[in-house]
């Protein structure tokens, strides 16, 4: 079965795998991870180790804080605003989809926040900005970009420079599918179900100086990232098993051979895609600017909707699923997280190359 899920999305059969074989009796304490405590020795390693690969992996410098926390992305869309903007002062927002437009929405709701620049255009996104495009208030508490684009099927290749004022990144759908200089970001945050692990814990990674000036006053403590801290992520139960999970993808990511290893097999997967795609340009049509096609998800139409149902049945006799797109947007959305092998890409680019042949 090929899973071309948008998040929760396929998982690297070792972390699975692994996960099985030790799931009823964790390292010989004769009971599962599930059952031990958040505060016990047990899990005290899994976390650690968590801390410590995701840190080694992503090489986060020295100065950043990595926070796991819950509420998936969407709680980050507001937590960033309520721990970040300071009372009397305004964030940046570029918005480039529907989750770009949900975090300034809940940064509206916190406080005061601003478009610094927009890509839509005829009611959709096919882009993501340059950076020149981005217009930076010099006063802002950050600017906030959505570093890749799961429903619209773009990504940044290279990130806006706003000077001093710190770029604050939702990297959900395409944190750790390349090496990426950590220190150009002032907050990172993800959610973990598409190239880390399940639904359920959601990654910070927040340069110190952000959080030492975060916020307190008026703030319930529960969303108060010194709060989180200064527990080391563990103030309230953590889901442990989500924790642990994470732990085992990032085991299977070092393993292959870290980023450098993700990042050609994810450009490997990509160029298979876009090739077929443009080689067959009478009938697929990508609607994404060259420039900013996504390597993570790649949507394409199919000449009518009836031809993208029929597509999309013949995909699944051929064992591939999720392959429909977004709900919002209709087509045919391929998401191609690090965990997905290549020859799952081939299997559906065989497919596309036969079905356009007998109905193009
Ligand atoms: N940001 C991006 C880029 C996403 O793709 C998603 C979910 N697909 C979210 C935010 C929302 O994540 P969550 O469901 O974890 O809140």
């Amino acid at each position: 079965m090929w899973n071309f899920n948008a998040g929760p999305a396929v998982l690297p059969l070792p972390a699975l795998e692994h996960a099985q074989r030790e799931l009823l009796d964790f390292e010989g304490t004769g009971m599962s991870i599930l059952e031990h405590s958040h505060r016990g020795k047990a899990y005290e390693a899994v976390h650690a180790e968590c801390k410590a690969l995701l840190k080694e992996v992503l090489a986060i410098p020295e100065g950043y804080t990595t926070l796991f926390l819950q509420g998936g992305a969407s709680q980050q869309f507001a937590q960033v605003p309520m721990n970040l903007v300071p009372v009397g002062k305004s964030a940046d927002y570029v918005i480039t989809g529907t989750w770009a437009e949900k975090a300034y929405a809940e940064a509206q709701i916190v406080g005061k926040a601003r478009v610094a620049c927009t890509t839509k255009a005829n009611d959709t996104y096919v882009r993501v900005p340059e950076s020149s495009e981005i217009k930076v208030d010099p006063d802002a508490a950050y600017v906030h970009i959505t570093s890749n684009n799961t429903i619209y099927g773009t990504q940044y290749h290279s990130f806006p420079e706003p000077g001093s004022v710190p770029l604050v990144a939702d990297m959900s759908s395409d944190i750790l599918w390349r090496p990426t200089d950590v220190s150009r970001f002032g907050l990172i945050y993800a959610g973990a179900q598409k190239n880390m692990g399940p639904a359920g814990i959601t990654i910070v990674i927040i340069r110190n100086d952000l959080l030492e000036r975060s916020r307190t006053d008026g703030i319930p403590k529960i969303f108060r990232y010194k709060t989180i801290a200064g527990e080391d992520s563990l103030y309230n139960t953590i889901p442990v098993f989500a924790v642990y999970f994470v732990r085992n993808v990032l085991r299977w990511v070092k393993h292959e051979g870290g980023l450098t290893a993700m990042e050609s097999r994810n450009r490997e997967k990509g160029k298979l895609l876009y090739d077929t795609v443009d080689a067959l340009s009478g009938f697929y049509q990508a609607p994404v600017d060259k420039g900013s096609r996504s390597y993570m998800n790649a949507v394409f139409r199919l000449p009518s909707e009836d031809l993208e149902k029929k597509f999309l049945s013949a995909a699944e006799k051929g064992n591939m699923v999720g392959l429909k797109g977004h709900r919002s947007v209709g087509g045919v959305r391929a998401s191609m997280y690090n965990a997905l092998p290549v020859a799952a890409v081939k299997a559906l680019t065989d497919l596309m190359r036969e079905f356009a042949s007998k109905n193009g």
